[in-house]
């Protein structure tokens, strides 16, 4: 099934709830928030039947986010429903860690392989003002709980931004090769409307990749499946781990974008800078039949023409330049990165 630029849809985030116990300064940093009412939120049913659908259509990969997913009560209830899908989709899930020590073992238990854990910084006073709640100590505590699980890859997602942390780059090179994670840099992104992103805070893909490779010489892999976010590199001395970056700001891959999002509310949304998204729920809770329900998505997908990154890059250099806010996008924490 190929989009109007002929991208195949290969991923699917879902996000299963918009609730989350952080406030990242880059990502939601409000207190106060219109959370979804319950009755919104799909249930697992209701995601598992979408999951099945989109995985018919050619999903091979879906990624289990939030908000924080981990704090959506029995979350391994889901895990094992999506793990006896036809063809079997490979499932990962993207959390901020700090529930993670005493939830892996069900994850695990339920299916779980693959988890990304946010961890933007090493100092816990700084891990503390950028998340506004975590606690660094409980995220390690669970990252390495995964890893005594046996969980591999695991990998650290790190979004650096100018004057708060850039500082850290080798520091978090040097814990991730130290523990043999893979290390995934990401540019500060516009996402949402309440972060108060600005060009000049975004550390680029060129920056990172030049202050690791003067200390740990790098080789460039690639991007996972010609397909994946982020660009990777090995370690030139064979030490484990990798360390990639997700480049969306300064070296825009909308070209090879395979992924659809599934918001904890039930739209569909095909790019992660849209302003809105097709209402899946209303359509399954009026009684639609799974013929229906696919014919919508595959529609969708069919008239894609989503480039919002290519879209920025353009606009940033061009006179006209780029207003973060010419458009409302939709909150990362009900959308799911
Ligand atoms: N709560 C989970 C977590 O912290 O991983 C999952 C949801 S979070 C929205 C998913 C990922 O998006 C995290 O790795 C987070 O760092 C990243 N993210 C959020 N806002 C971002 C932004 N403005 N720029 C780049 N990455 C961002």
């Amino acid at each position: 099934m190929l989009d109007t630029f002929n991208r195949p849809l290969r991923d699917l985030r879902i996000s299963v709830t918009d609730r989350c116990n952080f406030r990242c300064t880059y990502c939601m940093p409000l207190d106060e928030y219109e959370w979804l009412e319950k009755s919104e939120v799909l249930s697992f049913e209701e995601i598992a039947r979408l999951a099945r659908l989109f995985v018919s259509l050619g999903v091979e990969k879906i990624r289990l986010t939030g908000g924080e997913p981990l704090a959506r009560r029995a979350l391994e209830i889901l895990i094992a429903k999506l793990s006896t899908l036809e063809p079997a989709p490979e499932i990962c899930l993207t959390t901020n860690g700090s529930l993670l020590a005493e939830k892996i073992p069900a994850l695990k238990a339920a299916g779980l392989r693959r988890i990304n854990v946010s961890i933007d910084s090493l100092k816990p006073e700084r891990f503390r003002q950028i998340t506004k709640r975590g606690d660094l100590q409980k995220v390690l505590d669970g990252l390495f709980a995964a890893q005594r699980l046996g969980l591999k890859p695991i990998k650290i997602n790190a979004v650096l931004e100018r004057g708060v942390n850039e500082d850290e780059i080798l520091d978090l090179v040097a814990f991730s090769r130290a523990h043999e994670f893979s290390l995934r840099f990401i540019e500060f992104m516009d996402v949402g409307n309440a972060n108060e992103w600005r060009l000049d805070k975004i550390v680029s893909k060129q920056e990172i990749i030049a202050t690791i490779h003067a200390r740990f010489p790098l080789r460039q892999i690639g991007r996972d499946k010609g397909s994946a976010p982020s660009v990777d590199y090995e370690f030139v001395d064979g030490c484990g781990g990798d360390v990639g970056v997700i480049a969306s700001v300064t070296e825009p891959f909308c070209g090879t974008c395979t992924r659809a999002r599934l918001t904890a509310d039930g739209k569909f949304v095909t790019c992660l800078f849209a302003h809105t998204g097709y209402d899946l729920k209303k359509l399954m809770r009026g009684g639609a039949s799974d013929a229906e329900v696919l014919d919508v998505l595959e529609t969708i997908w069919g008239r894609r023409r989503d480039r919002y990154s290519e879209e920025r890059l353009a606009a940033l250099q061009s006179q006209v330049g780029y207003d973060p806010k010419r458009q409302k996008k939709i909150e990362m924490i009900s959308l799911g990165g």
